[in-house]
């Protein structure tokens, strides 16, 4: 088990950590402040620094077995450490931070667009989610409006747990069809953008929409009958 720092700070950018253990896949540490790949979002990549100075470069961040196992992914060719080596865990934090503020965003596209999302990811300054909107047409331009307006309106972003059953008694809350909420622990983190979207979301936030920055609607894409790609990303 990892203690995963990242969920309850978002803006930790390091940690004090010791390698519990380390296989073909990669390193798995005591804490981490690394997020793993998953929910749409892409694993971080960073350092861990030893106490001699020397660093391992590290290229991903990737799910184990376990919901709370995390592999930190070393560049190839790297020397490893040994298990109870104590070491700094460090992402690389403009990296993360532009995934943070895409990644609300697209919390915000999820409240402008109507329709069932089928599909999404994030990636370094781009963003897109896919929506089921059977017979409706979408505009880029009406779109991209509305996202800058509730970016500017500045609206707070912050964590909320509720438990399993309080979830399962309001399947409304899940938007997401092909993203399936972290649950199983008895209790599930929602995301909360006040008076715009709350959905049940694992991943890493920005705390106000402002931080988002102003962003364009680069392309709308039918994928079949009912299905539509909504690609966004940062205007500057
Ligand atoms: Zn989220």
């Amino acid at each position: 088990m990892t203690e995963l720092l990242f969920r309850e700070d978002g803006y930790l950018r390091s940690c004090d950590a010791r390698v519990m253990d380390v296989d073909e896949r990669g390193i798995k540490l005591d804490r981490t402040v690394f997020y793993p790949t998953g929910g749409g979002q892409p694993g971080d990549t960073g350092l861990l620094r030893l106490s001699s100075g020397r660093s391992i470069a590290i290229i991903d961040t990737l799910r184990g077995a376990g919901s709370d196992e995390v592999i930190h992914v070393p560049e190839t060719g790297s020397a490893l450490p040994e298990p109870g080596t104590e070491l700094v865990a460090e992402i690389d934090w403009e990296r993360r931070h532009r995934l943070m503020r895409m990644h609300t965003c697209l919390h915000l596209l999820c409240s402008v667009v109507p329709g069932a999302v089928t599909g999404g990811q994030v990636s370094d300054g781009r963003g897109r989610l896919d929506f089921d909107v059977p017979g409706s047409s979408l505009d880029k331009a009406a779109i991209a409006s509305r996202l800058n307006a509730l970016i500017t309106e500045g609206h707070p972003v912050d964590p909320r747990w509720i438990t399993d059953d309080e979830l399962a008694a309001q399947p409304e809350l899940v938007r997401t069809m092909s993203v399936k909420p972290p649950s199983g622990t008895g209790r599930v983190r929602l995301m909360e953008v006040a008076g715009v979207d709350l959905q049940p979301c694992g991943g890493t936030h920005v705390r106000n929409t402002r931080e988002i920055g102003p962003v364009v609607v680069t392309k709308i894409e039918s994928k079949g009958k009912q299905n539509r790609r909504v690609i966004l990303a940062f205007a500057e």
